[in-house]
Order: structure tokens, then C-alpha cells, then sequence
């Protein structure tokens, strides 16, 4: 992690993240932790990503308050609230239902009505509302998603996301430019795998969860 730290630490999104209770996201009975820096469990063998990671991750994404954002992998929803806080709208996709409901809840009961949270199926993504100026993918894909690029993403639009194995991967970002898109690494990480048809099989997954 202490690599990452020089890299996207935006003032703007500091004070977005100061804006939101962490601890309204986390699971019952972890509340004491809800201000360390570190993942969190969530239920459904899922985390709620480490502060650190996501001021990285968000901040490579330079939102402008006119952007439009999709998220990949809602989990708790505590990312969610803080690209609703500094884009125009947040367009989120989780697979484990009873995460995306518990999120929907949790971000209507602070008043966020700029976000949807829709349950993903196998196509990564959300097309019927693409393009976005800004795309997070918030679980460790294998290779970079090249589909999500070039269908969801609009031109100039920013997208980070980790790719590698299923213990270690590489936070990639990707500017899309006129001729294609640009690749940039912030650096290493490690994140619950990005199950579907582009990114890791379900069994695969499943079976990497319950030895780690
Ligand atoms: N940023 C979130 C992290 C959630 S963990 C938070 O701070 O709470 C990653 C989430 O991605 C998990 O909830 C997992 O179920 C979800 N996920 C994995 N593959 C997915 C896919 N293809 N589409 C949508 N969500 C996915």
C-alpha cells in the first residue's frame, strides 16, 4: 500500500470521504473499526475496501461534478456515496443481491438521490446507460476488461481498475483517447475477485474465497 500513497490523494476527495459515516457501512459489530484503514468484512465473504485504496482509486479518476460514474461491485455501498458526492450521477452494479439492497437502503437513508444500484449479470457493466466519464471496478479482474472500454466508456473517460491473479494484482488506470486508450499502473493490490463472463469463473472464485 505505501507505494500507492503518493498517487491520487485529491484534496476534494478527502473532504468528500470526511463526509461520509463510514461506520453506517460496515457490518453490525464492526463499527469499533469503522475509522481504521484497513478492508472490513461485509457479509457474502466480501470488504469493504480499505480508505486508503479507495482515496487512490477515486482520486485517479478526476471527477468533474458534471461526470457520470459507473461502479463495479457495490459491496457496502461507502465508495458509492463518495462519487455521488463529487460526479453528477453514479450508475452502481453489485452481484450479490442482498449487498445491493442493504446498499440501496443505506445511501437512500443519507439522502442520495443520484445514485442507482442495479444487480449485474454476466456482461460486466451497465450498458443501457453508457457512456460514463468514469468507470471504478472495485474487484480484481484478470486481464483489463478491453469490452467495458470500448462500449461503456466514453471518449477521454477515465477508468481504474486492479488486474492480476486471484491473490495479488496491479491497480491499472486507462485514459481512452481518440485512437484507442492509454495504461498506467498506480501501483500494487488486492481485492476480491470480479466474477462474470470478462473476469474470473464463478467456481474459480468461489473456491479461492474459501481457502483465503
Ligand atoms: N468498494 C466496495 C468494495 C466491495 S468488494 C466497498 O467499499 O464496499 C467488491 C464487490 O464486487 C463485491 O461485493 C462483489 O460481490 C462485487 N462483484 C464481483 N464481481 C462483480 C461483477 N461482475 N459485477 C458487479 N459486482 C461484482
Amino acid at each position: 500500500m505505501q507505494d500507492l500513497s503518493a498517487h491520487g490523494a485529491d484534496q476534494r476527495v478527502i473532504d468528500a470521504m470526511g463526509e461520509i459515516p463510514r461506520e453506517n457501512f460496515v457490518s453490525d459489530g464492526q463499527s469499533h473499526a469503522a475509522y481504521d484503514d484497513a478492508p472490513l468484512p461485509i457479509g457474502e465473504r466480501q470488504t469493504i475496501s480499505q480508505p486508503t485504496m479507495i482515496a487512490i482509486m477515486v482520486g485517479a479518476l478526476e471527477l468533474r461534478r458534471s461526470d457520470r460514474v459507473l461502479e463495479i461491485g457495490t459491496g457496502s455501498g461507502y465508495q458509492t456515496a463518495i462519487l455521488a458526492t463529487l460526479g453528477r450521477e453514479v450508475v452502481s452494479v453489485e452481484r450479490i443481491s442482498s449487498l445491493a439492497d442493504a446498499a440501496r437502503d443505506r445511501l437512500s437513508t443519507l439522502g442520495f438521490d443520484n445514485v442507482k444500484v442495479y444487480g449485474a449479470d454476466d456482461d460486466l457493466g451497465y450498458l443501457p446507460e453508457s457512456p460514463y466519464d468514469a468507470i471504478i471496478v472495485s474487484a480484481g479482474a484478470p486481464k483489463l476488461p478491453r469490452k467495458l472500454i470500448s462500449d461503456q466508456l466514453a471518449d477521454r473517460g477515465r477508468l481504474v481498475v486492479p488486474v492480476g491473479s486471484l491473490e495479488a494484482q496491479e491497480l491499472i488506470k486507462v485514459v481512452k483517447t481518440p485512437d484507442g486508450f492509454t495504461v498506467r499502473s498506480l501501483g500494487a493490490c488486492r481485492f476480491v475477485p470480479l466474477i462474470g463472463e470478462d473476469a474470473w469463473p464463478e467456481g474459480e472464485a468461489d473456491a479461492h474465497l474459501d481457502s483465503s
